[in-house]
């Protein structure tokens, strides 16, 4: 054979392998909280207790912040350490860090980060953290599993002592949504190819923003104002779990598809309840009322 054609035959291979790798991939973006949504409890929790503010105090400090809607839901903490004399004194950057290393996450991130980015054929998602949390705390919790430009958080700014100086920015609240569309427009995909999952207040308003523009939104927790925004509530103690709706209503596989997919990566789904939520207040009729009280 000539060199020329097998030069010819060379290229005509390559070329048909190049296409066969090229096969069209929905790219969607996956955006996640990170207190109570990937871990079992809120940061601002550790951070008291680790530099010995009891946590009946922070409690009783945010919810006192959440009250009077000074800050954006879930920047409680944020406020706190930059306005707290108490936290202002005692908290450092390390300690965020610290708190990262000690806060429990749930089981399976860094699976569902592989999984969500190449092990659902057809598909990818790009995992991105959002959260009120300072950026700090979630990027030491998930070192080695997300990337740290995938994180968003608060952001402060420090004095050379290392005391906390400025706020430079936090995702919460509103700022959840602005983050979200930043993302939307450098990743170039559609709103309706954006999943968001969350578990508490915070993500109110993103989660109406996803799900008025046809994305899809995954509650976490039972939590009444989330759970009532999100297409699909989950409740598990394994980051896994909110495969299961993208799975199913995304991808479109059956309930033994996805079990299959599941044992794949050594996992057996053991309990699989589908209850869908009503919330319900009832009270009597105003007529019914009036009648309690002539009758009286
Ligand atoms: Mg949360």
């Amino acid at each position: 054979m000539r060199a020329i054609d097998v030069f010819c035959w060379l290229s005509v291979f390559l070329v048909n392998l190049m296409c066969m790798s090229d096969k069209p991939l929905k790219h969607y973006l996956f955006a996640s909280d990170f207190d109570q949504t990937l871990t079992f409890n809120d940061s601002g929790y550790v951070l008291s207790e680790l530099v010995g503010i009891p946590t009946t105090e922070f409690e009783r400090k945010a919810e006192g912040m959440a009250k009077l809607n000074l800050v954006q839901q879930g920047a409680e903490l944020a406020y706190l350490l930059l306005h707290d004399p108490e936290f202002r004194a005692r908290v450092r950057r390390e300690h965020l860090y610290e708190v990262g290393k000690r806060i429990r996450l749930k089981e399976n991130i860094e699976l569902l980060y592989q999984i969500l980015e190449k092990g659902i054929d057809g598909y990818r998602f790009d995992f991105y953290v959002l959260s009120a949390a300072p950026v700090e705390v979630i990027q030491s919790a998930l070192e080695g599993i997300v990337p740290p430009d995938h994180i968003y958080g608060t952001e402060f700014r420090y004095k050379d002592s290392g005391e906390i100086d400025t706020i430079a920015g936090t995702t919460a609240g509103y700022g959840k949504v602005a983050a979200l569309d930043q993302l939307q427009t450098q990743l170039q995909v559609g709103p309706d190819h954006i999943i968001y999952v969350g578990d508490g207040n915070s993500d109110v308003h993103v989660m109406l923003h996803v799900k008025v523009r046809d994305g899809f939104t995954i509650a976490v927790s039972e939590a009444r104002h989330v759970s009532q925004v999100a297409k699909r509530t989950v409740l598990s103690s394994d980051a896994l779990a909110v495969l299961v709706p993208i799975l199913e209503e995304i991808v479109g596989w059956e309930r033994l598809q996805i079990r299959e997919f599941f044992e794949s990566y050594g996992l057996l789904i053991q309990e699989w309840d589908h209850v869908r939520t009503d919330w319900l207040t009832l009270r009597p009729a105003a007529s019914e009322l009036v009648e309690a009280v002539t009758t009286d």
